[in-house]
């Protein structure tokens, strides 16, 4: 997945008359953002692979497939031998997935709905398999897992699969005084003029970008493991304690965060990371940067907790807080840093 969606305008259709207003109601509606998202290989072939190398669980089954967006996945379902595969997508882009799915003489095979998740009604009662990208920057920007919970508890039948069924989500730090000059320090002296005021609002935006593996200067920490056979929408709003031992002599500027995802239910698990240490990924990593550097040393612990839970007025925010204390040899900081995606 790669960007939100506004309530979907029900008149508008994904064909040449829409208009920027209905591109702005419905981000997916056009085809550059799927474009994105199906050429990022890593995404897409993991996805590809869980399925074809699995078609012992595929075949004959019931699948559904949870934003379906132009249909990739409900085509790898029906290729690797489903018995039926339906596919719900809120998005005008699901009007491109009907003709995609015909030109590719699957119409028999896969029943496109379109309409959201929570609001529309499946000809069956239950599915055995569920497929879903739902993944959002730092894993649950936007809420959409949300969307698949709510499919998994109403539709699939007991002991059904979940595709991809495991997501963890990490936490490092890193060393980049020279973008954080760039990006936060920038606003203190605009021209001559003090802009700090922006700096403050600068500082609360996690920057999502993708962060040179040497620049990471701890080991990493899980902060949230998540098993998509059970878990419930309120473990999404979570505390985390973490603790990161710094690998060399360096200053940390900012903590980044990324997620991990497993299809465990496949006879021989398939994984990606979207890692700075893994190959690019759209959803790249996210930079949390902190307000004052940490002197730290090889071997030094920094302790804290980070809070996630989605924004009580818009639930697709995420608001996140990062609380840390450290006492090195050299330097002690303690900060409370509020963030939020949006
Ligand atoms: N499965 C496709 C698209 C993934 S993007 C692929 O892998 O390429 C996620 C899709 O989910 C978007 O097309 C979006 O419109 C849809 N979506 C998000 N929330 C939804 C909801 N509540 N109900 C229906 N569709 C939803």
């Amino acid at each position: 997945m790669a960007e939100s969606v506004e309530e979907s305008q029900q008149d508008a259709q994904a064909s040449p008359e829409m208009t920027s207003k209905d591109y702005y109601f419905d981000s997916y509606a056009h085809f550059g953002i799927h474009e994105e998202m199906l050429k990022d290989e890593v995404r897409t072939q993991s996805y590809r692979a869980s399925i074809y190398q699995n078609k012992h669980l595929f075949r004959d089954k019931i699948v559904l497939d949870v934003g379906c967006g132009t249909g990739i996945l409900s085509m790898f379902a029906a290729k690797a031998g489903a018995k039926h595969v339906y596919g719900i997508d809120m998005s005008n882009i699901i009007d491109q997935a009907q003709q995609i799915i015909a030109d590719n003489k699957f119409s028999s095979k896969i029943t496109l709905i379109k309409g959201k998740m929570e609001e529309v009604e499946l000809p069956v009662k239950e599915v055995d398999i569920i497929i879903s990208e739902w993944m959002g920057y730092f894993l649950l920007y936007e809420s959409m897992l949300d969307t698949v919970l709510f499919a998994r508890d109403k539709y699939l039948k007991k002991g059904g699969l979940v595709f991809p069924d495991r997501a963890t989500i990490y936490l490092a730090a890193i060393e980049d005084g020279e973008y954080k000059e760039e990006k936060i320090e920038f606003w203190d002296n605009v021209y001559g003029f003090d802009f700090s005021s922006i700096k403050a609002v600068a500082l609360r935006e996690p920057l999502v970008d993708t962060v040179d593996y040497k620049a990471v200067l701890t080991d990493a920490c899980a902060i949230m493991d998540i098993d998509l056979n059970t878990v419930q929408k309120s473990d999404l709003s979570f505390t985390a304690p973490f603790e990161l031992t710094s690998q060399r002599d360096d200053y940390i500027h900012a903590f980044i965060g990324w997620f991990d995802i497993a299809f465990n239910a496949c006879h021989k698990p398939i994984r990606f990371s979207t890692g700075p240490y893994a190959k690019y990924t759209h959803w790249k990593q996210t930079v949390f940067y902190t307000h004052e550097p940490i002197t730290i040393g090889k071997g030094e612990v920094v302790k804290g907790t980070i809070s996630c839970a989605p924004n009580k007025k818009n639930n697709r925010d995420l608001d996140i807080e990062i609380a840390f204390d450290f006492h090195g040899n050299v330097c002690s900081v303690s900060e409370v840093c509020k963030y939020k995606m949006s």
